[in-house]
């Protein structure tokens, strides 16, 4: 594969891994590249076969390969993942489909260290959203402090010698 065709795949996947989105800051490493029809299956070495993955989950998939049945892989552009899967509150993932507890299993998408990647994912956004909110509170108040400060210098100018 081509360094510049390399560079291509990680920026159209941002970065992360296509099926656990798990970030190449976060592995502290490059992935890997799936060829998402397997080659041992007819799969071509190109661009459009693709699919940009992390190093576990590219080994769980291996050469899976049954795209007519529901009992499939999920493409991270070609299918709306989202309607086969959901991430709970725990940072399990559940499917609702056929398709997306086969594509769940088949990528131990509920191993250990991942549902533990999506918990702290999880707080880390509530935090952000927490600390969102408190600025913008704070920001009011200061404004609010503000009002209040020039009524005092009206109301001492108006009567300087209460
Ligand atoms: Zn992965």
């Amino acid at each position: 594969m081509r360094q510049d065709a390399r560079e291509t795949l990680r920026e159209r996947f941002q970065f992360r891994c296509g099926y656990c989105e798990v970030r190449e800051r976060d592995v502290g490493a490059e992935l890997t590249v799936d060829h998402f029809q397997p080659r041992s299956q007819g799969g071509m070495d190109e661009a459009d076969n693709w699919v940009y993955c992390c190093h576990a989950c590219n080994e769980f998939k291996g050469d899976c390969w049954q795209p007519d049945s529901s009992q499939r892989i999920l493409h991270p552009f070609r299918d709306d993942v989202a309607t086969h899967t959901v991430e709970q509150e725990d940072g399990t993932l559940r499917a609702i489909s056929e398709t997306g507890a086969f594509h769940i299993e088949r990528l131990h998408l509920n191993r250990g260290p991942l549902v533990a990647y999506r918990r702290e994912r999880r707080l880390l956004e509530a935090a952000r959203l927490t600390q969102a909110r408190l600025l913008e509170r704070l920001r009011r108040l200061e404004q609010q402090v503000q009002t209040l400060i020039v009524q005092a210098e009206q109301l001492e100018r108006a009567d300087p010698n209460p």
